[in-house]
């Protein structure tokens, strides 16, 4: 998203709009890829010389969780985007979408995970406990789990 300097006005402007996804440009081994454009609510001002620009930023990603392999979308967003643009002399335009792509990734959860609470895939037959209990015995580890659920009830 480029910022035309001299079309701002001296209160500041809005802007909004989106960038393509291919502005993200994620490396094809990443856990995260674009699954829509990257949007974005920000004020630009010039105060003192500087280039100001504060706002949020969101974009759809879609990941593989980790634990069940289900590909899912989550919304990453900022909406603390706040940077300054200094030696503005002589330019015309100031280019901040590598500013927000790297918000977003910043913003990226560490694990690709579909819920938090995801129960994963059954080590024993890979069936989606997240679908229900497969018919795998439970054994010691979960009856250690069952013990704890009721405690922390
Ligand atoms: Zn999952
Ligand atoms: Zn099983």
């Amino acid at each position: 998203m480029i910022i035309e300097i001299d079309k701002i006005p001296e209160q500041g402007m809005s802007l909004e709009g989106v960038e393509p996804p291919e502005v993200l440009a994620l490396e094809q081994s990443a856990e995260f890829h674009p699954a829509g454009p990257l949007s974005y609510d920000l004020y630009a001002q010039l105060v003192d010389g500087m280039l100001i620009v504060s706002g949020s930023v969101a974009a759809e990603m879609r990941g593989c969780c980790a634990r069940c392999t289900q590909i899912f979308s989550t919304t990453v967003s900022d909406s603390g985007f706040l940077r300054d643009y200094s030696d503005l002399q002589g330019m015309e335009e100031v280019d901040v979408t590598e500013d927000l792509r790297e918000t977003i990734i910043l913003n990226l959860p560490r694990f690709p995970l579909c819920d938090e609470t995801c129960k994963g895939l059954c080590s024993q037959c890979g069936k989606d406990l997240n679908e229900g209990p497969c018919g795998c015995s439970k054994g010691e580890e979960g009856g250690a789990w069952d013990a704890l659920n009721s405690l922390n009830l």
